[in-house]
């Protein structure tokens, strides 16, 4: 008999199995992932400039790093966060900061997932309300997950060298 609850392995949700299967480049269930999927319908009509959808991608990428994710998402998901948590990066300029990155030649390490989550999910975001609220979730998210990864701070902070202001 199945369970008629799931529990996300990167998030620790409990939502209601409803036998979706687990996305092959996230360690989740595939439950966490459709709501993750909802989201995203939310944070791409935000639109571009801001592009809120680049930091939402990066506060789920790295909660959601572990078992078939490929370092180069976790490593970019972590300097995304960085970026926006202590350096005020919009969206927008953590979307660019990534496509410079893109173009060099580095070795990603195999960064090791915490062992606590943080206390936010995308369940938590989509329950604020839509606008100005959902977005300061998107960005307390981020910080949260964030603040769990303290054992890969200094390779982010290091790797985000290039793409800071001199
Ligand atoms: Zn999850």
């Amino acid at each position: 008999m199945k369970s008629s609850i799931v529990k996300c392995p990167g998030c620790g949700l409990m939502l209601p199995n409803r036998s979706i299967a687990e996305p092959p480049r996230f360690h989740a269930s595939g439950e966490c992932m459709e709501l993750y999927h909802r989201l995203s319908v939310y944070t791409m009509a935000r639109g571009r400039e801001a592009f809120i959808h680049q930091l939402a991608l990066d506060a789920y990428g790295a909660q959601h790093s572990g078992a078939g994710t490929r370092p180069i998402t976790t490593a970019f998901s972590l300097i995304g966060l960085y970026l926006a948590a202590e350096r005020g990066f919009t969206g927008r300029q953590v979307q660019l900061a990534h496509m410079e990155l893109g173009r060099q030649k580095i070795a990603w390490p195999e960064l090791t997932p915490p062992a606590s989550a943080g206390g936010i999910t995308v369940q938590d975001v989509l329950h604020a309300e839509e606008g100005q609220a959902r977005d300061a979730a998107i960005r307390d998210w981020g910080r949260s997950v964030w603040d769990e990864w303290t054992h890969a701070h200094a390779w982010v902070r290091e790797a985000a060298k290039p793409v800071l202001p001199a």
